[in-house]
């Protein structure tokens, strides 16, 4: 087995050898967006308890006749831009759902678009 040399972490300064990109210690933490940046900040998640409160059901699992109680609101047709995309804050646009219904509608469902309009 051949031995991979080690490299010098890429953080400026650091001593540390590593295969590749950076140490342990230096490891960029979280490479995703965060999720105030995303628009997504305390005003959203107070209005999501508010909203969760009243819409307690995942409705994708309701549809099915399946009772989750929901832990998402959900950009029916999905927002882009966070809070400044005009569909953000209007209610008609947002539906409870539960984690995994949430993700599977964000992979496919979102995915393709509403209609032809982009
Ligand atoms: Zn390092
Ligand atoms: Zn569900």
């Amino acid at each position: 087995m051949p031995n991979h040399p080690l490299r010098r972490c890429t953080f400026p300064g650091c001593r540390n050898r590593v295969k590749s990109g950076r140490c342990d210690e230096h490891k960029p933490k979280d490479t995703r967006i965060s999720a105030s940046k995303r628009g997504y900040d305390h005003r959203w998640s107070k209005y999501r308890q508010g909203y969760l409160a009243h819409h307690p059901l995942c409705v994708m699992c309701l549809d099915k006749g399946i009772y989750t109680p929901a832990t998402v609101i959900d950009h029916i047709k999905p927002v882009e831009n966070g809070q400044a995309d005009p569909l953000f804050w209007v209610e008609s646009n947002h539906q409870s759902l539960c984690r995994d219904c949430h993700s599977y509608k964000t992979r496919e469902i979102d995915k393709r678009g509403y209609g032809a309009k982009k």
